[in-house]
């Protein structure tokens, strides 16, 4: 194919990634960008155009866990011998970014949903699911992966009352950037755009029914879309129909769109949570002691600016709850045993306070 969308310069490929890759050139390997991931096959964007993909069994078997195998978004080095159905995967490049989520229940384990993205846009309706405590949540997470939020409050024409919520937000924001926005009507998507130069790649997060797959739909335009199916050929040799998850807009800018981003539900803090209240982190270096909990010690400059209420309550609560979660996940890496027969009293008595932190947590973005 001699699509010029095709071009790696266009999907992002950089000096960074062409050093991590001279090793595999040199053993005549080819680079490539996955813009689908399923059960039977890849599809990656190369020079030559689309392949249908498979990941070599080396590369299979090496992977400590399915965090190493290629997720949408990853640069990869691949082989395709003429006539071949399916170009091999050997390597996953070095990644920028990542956005995953993190399973409680069972151990502590992480899913890398997309990666190498630069801007997530974390996408709020302005109704009634509105909710500043998600996304605090929502941001810890993008921050947690090294990517940029941006903030997006969609519905806009159902919205009577738009500066509280841009108030509420940006009191939650932590200095991220915040765009009122209608996909319905369109309002204000130009000003999205401008956030999705060309060779960057975005992505949307947020609970289901806030309108990220309308954004998606809106900013590529209807009249190009129907074009963005893939005929494959899955395992078993079946044809099936399938989409690009890595999307080219018109302006040349990327936009990942997987089915796992669209279902996106409950999501575990992690480190990220120190960028996401910056002002929290601010007041903390004033705290008397330097591991300050911001409940119980003397000359806490938390306490005092929830005094004061410079610091909302119900701010500094998810931030508590949070980083609750932050230590909870700290305890179970460092506790692999299985909790099934033969488990100490103490591994029992661990997983039912995890069961029970699991089911009393109210406003942790599950969708209902
Ligand atoms: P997703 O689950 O986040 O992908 O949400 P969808 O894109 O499927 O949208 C959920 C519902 O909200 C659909 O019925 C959309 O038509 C509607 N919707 C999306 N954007 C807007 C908007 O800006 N205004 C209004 N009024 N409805 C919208
Ligand atoms: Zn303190």
């Amino acid at each position: 194919m001699s699509d010029p969308v095709f071009s790696i310069s266009r999907l992002g490929w950089d000096e960074s990634l062409a050093i991590a890759f001279a090793p595999f050139r040199e053993r005549g390997m080819s680079a490539g960008r996955v813009a689908v991931q399923d059960k039977h096959h890849y599809v990656i964007f190369a020079e030559t155009g689309e392949l249908l993909a498979r990941i070599a069994g080396k590369l299979f078997h090496d992977s400590c866990g399915d965090a190493a195998l290629p997720k949408v978004g990853d640069w990869v080095a691949f082989k395709h011998a003429p006539g071949d159905a399916k170009a091999v995967i050997h390597a996953v490049l070095p990644r920028r970014t990542k956005l995953c989520r993190k399973f409680s229940g069972r151990e502590t384990e992480e899913q890398i949903l997309v990666t190498n993205i630069d801007i997530a846009f974390i996408v709020l309706a302005l109704d009634e699911t509105f909710n500043a405590r998600l996304l605090e949540r929502f941001l810890s997470m993008v921050h947690e992966g090294g990517a940029r939020p941006v903030i997006v409050l969609n519905k806009t024409d159902l919205c009577s009352d738009l500066d509280a919520y841009m108030t509420a937000t940006e009191l939650s924001a932590g200095g991220a950037p915040v765009v009122a926005v209608s996909a319905k009507t369109r309002k204000a998507l130009k000003q999205l755009l401008e956030y999705i130069t060309p060779t960057s790649t975005v992505t949307f997060i947020g609970k289901s029914g806030v309108g990220k797959s309308t954004l998606v739909n809106k900013l590529y335009g209807e009249a190009i879309q129907p074009t963005v199916e893939v005929r494959a050929i899955d395992s078993k040799g079946r044809h099936t129909t399938t989409w690009r998850e890595l999307i080219v807009l018109p302006n040349g800018g990327l936009v990942i769109d997987t089915p796992g981003m669209r279902e996106f539900q409950l999501w575990m803090a992690g480190e990220g949570i120190h960028e996401a209240f910056p002002d929290i982190e601010l007041l903390a270096v004033q705290c008397r002691f330097r591991e300050c909990s911001h409940t119980q010690e003397k000359d806490c400059a938390v306490k005092l600016a929830l005094v004061k209420g410079t610091l909302s309550q119900e701010r500094f609560n998810n931030f508590a709850k949070l980083r609750q979660e932050l230590a909870f996940l700290g305890q179970t890496r460092l506790y692999h045993q299985p909790f099934g027969r033969g488990a100490s009293e103490t591994d029992k008595r661990k997983k039912s306070a995890r069961k029970k932190w699991r089911y009393t947590d109210t406003d942790s973005g599950e969708d209902d």
